[in-house]
């Protein structure tokens, strides 16, 4: 699995280089495409097509291949293999076979996007392509409206304005988002913004609704664990207003479910 440039023709590792050099053949997703990376390292191994539509067709000729001892390199025609990209079936019934997969590490849009992005990434979820329709593009979006993770997508210049209007309706216009388009090439624009700020921008600039494009999205605020439930610091509100301030709150808690220390603190911090 070779990862390959996302844009700029010199994020290749030495290692990929040496591997695609190599290897028997190399399976590639658009031979002709990535025959422009091939000429510009002037690699000459034999390449075959290996996209979407023909993967679980030239499954066993491959997997033939690689039990009689053929080495081959798997490419997409940008980044990391498998990643939005053909290849899984192959892997899959590799490691189900006994044969070996090895990684060469390298750019991915996802992760090059994140990188740049300003927002967290201790956790963060990527949601690839969302559907193209807007129905099921907004139900989509409507189970990750309290992911309090950061979510990456993938965009297509045609649907980024759509998106961002279902994202808008979804998410609201305050939730933080970036928009990370044409990574390592000569337009590359990271834009840091708000959701309702962002589809703004977008729709007065045409050339913001071109080329590659990642979106990520700033996660849900996590619930406060130390925020009172409103229903609890009523009652608490209300007893206060006859008992001392521990009895209302030990007794609100008892009504209510709350936690006692929380509606103490509270009932104090209002005082
Ligand atoms: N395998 C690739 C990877 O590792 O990132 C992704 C392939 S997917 C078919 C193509 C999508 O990746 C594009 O539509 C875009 O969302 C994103 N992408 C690829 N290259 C990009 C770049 N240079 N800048 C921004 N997004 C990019």
């Amino acid at each position: 699995m070779v990862a390959t440039p996302i844009g700029n023709l010199g994020d290749i590792s030495t290692r990929a280089l040496e591997i695609l050099r190599q290897v028997q053949r190399i399976a590639a997703e658009d031979t002709r495409h990535s025959a422009a990376l091939m000429r510009h390292y002037a690699i000459d191994t034999p390449m075959l097509s290996l996209h979407e539509h023909n993967e679980r067709h030239k499954i066993d000729s491959l997997l033939s291949r690689l039990a009689a001892g053929e080495s081959l390199a798997l490419i997409s025609d940008a980044g990391t293999p498998l990643i939005s990209d053909p290849g899984y079936h192959l892997v899959q019934h590799c490691h189900q076979q006994g044969i070996a997969v090895v990684p060469i590490p390298g750019p991915s849009a996802v992760i090059t996007a994140l990188s740049a992005s300003g927002l967290p990434t201790d956790r963060f979820s990527f949601e690839g392509f969302l559907p193209s329709r807007s129905g099921a593009r907004t139900t989509r979006l409507q189970g990750l409206v309290n992911d309090p993770r950061t979510l990456v997508f993938y965009e297509s210049p045609h649907r980024i304005v759509d998106s961002l209007r279902d994202m808008v309706a979804v998410f609201g216009a305050p939730r933080v988002v970036v928009l990370a388009r044409e990574l390592s090439k000569t337009f590359e624009t990271i834009r840091y913004s708000t959701l309702g700020e962002l589809l703004s921008w977008v729709e007065s600039d045409p050339n913001q609704q071109k080329g590659e494009i990642v979106l990520l999205l700033h996660g849900a605020d996590e619930p406060d664990p130390k925020a009172v439930d409103p229903e609890a610091s009523r009652v608490a509100a209300l007893l206060a207003e006859e008992l001392p301030v521990k009895q209302a709150a030990a007794l609100a808690a008892k009504i209510t479910g709350a936690k006692k220390n929380a509606l103490y603190k509270w009932l104090l911090g209002r005082e």
